[in-house]
């Protein structure tokens, strides 16, 4: 149908795209792409072909006055990332908000996501959960990013976390995480889910740094961390720690 349909793609197996996905994806007159290689090689493979327009963190401003044109014309223009559901960890939401504030139509095709399929599999509660994405890549930030989250936990959220990390950072991080949130915390480490070496890893952020310290960690990952225990104290030390909070976060 007309409008923006937000299409999410395989996570690494090809199977994992849907015949909606594939249906939307051919009958639209453009697909909005991170990477057109990466479309493109993806599209080949199920025979379709179709024009890609490239849709990035460093064009999405100028990309989005055109594709609002072409969707006031009546267009049907689908947005995909490399992998996964657009939008989550990609780009994709400053085009989606510009629609949104014209009353364009809007649709999704739902579909594969890393961060949903490593909770599924983590063996951690399922909700509440809060999807992080990735924390800042440079340690002082990361530190403080993690600082925030302990912060909001002390202040009483309990959630199960999910965090995205590349492999070169992942040691360094469950480091960081099992300084920051606690050595005992539950978690798994989900890699290359989907694929032929999907492995999920599970036990104490202490033991999955430990792991990782010596281990290589190769592929795609997912890290997934089981709620703090409830934060006990009266209305007042837990009205404290939520001002903490609150500080924690403006910094
Ligand atoms: N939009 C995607 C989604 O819906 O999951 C996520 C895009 S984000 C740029 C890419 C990150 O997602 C990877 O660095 C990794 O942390 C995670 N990821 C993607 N595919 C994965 C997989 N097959 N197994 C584990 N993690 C994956």
């Amino acid at each position: 149908s007309p409008g923006l349909t937000l299409v999410a793609t395989p996570i690494g197996n090809l199977g994992d795209l849907s015949p909606r996905a594939l249906a939307t994806l051919r009958g639209a007159d453009a697909v909005l792409c991170e990477d057109t290689r990466v479309t493109g090689a993806m599209l080949a493979r199920h025979g379709v072909s179709v024009t890609l327009v490239p849709l990035h963190e460093h064009n999405e401003d100028d990309q989005t006055p055109k594709v609002l044109a072409r969707l006031r014309a009546g267009g049907r223009v689908a947005l995909v990332s490399d992998a996964g559901t657009p939008l989550v960890s990609d780009p994709g939401y400053r085009l989606v908000r510009a629609a949104i504030a014209e009353g364009l139509p809007l649709h999704a095709v739902p579909g594969p996501n890393a961060a949903v399929t490593a909770l599924t599999l983590s063996g951690l509660p399922p909700h509440p959960f809060l999807f992080h994405g990735f924390l800042p890549p440079k340690a002082g930030p990361r530190a403080a990013g993690i600082a925030r989250l302990r912060a909001a936990e002390r202040a009483g959220l309990s959630a199960t976390l999910i965090l995205y990390e590349a492999p070169h950072r992942l040691a360094e991080t469950l480091a960081a995480l099992a300084e920051g949130l606690g050595p005992d915390r539950p978690a798994a480490v989900a890699r290359e889910l989907t694929k032929r070496f999907e492995e999920v890893r599970r036990g104490t952020l202490a033991d999955l740094a430990a792991h990782y310290a010596t281990a290589e960690a190769r592929g795609e990952i997912a890290i997934v961390i089981g709620p703090a225990p409830e934060e006990r104290g009266t209305e007042e030390e837990l009205e404290a720690r939520l001002r903490e909070a609150l500080a924690a976060g403006m910094s």
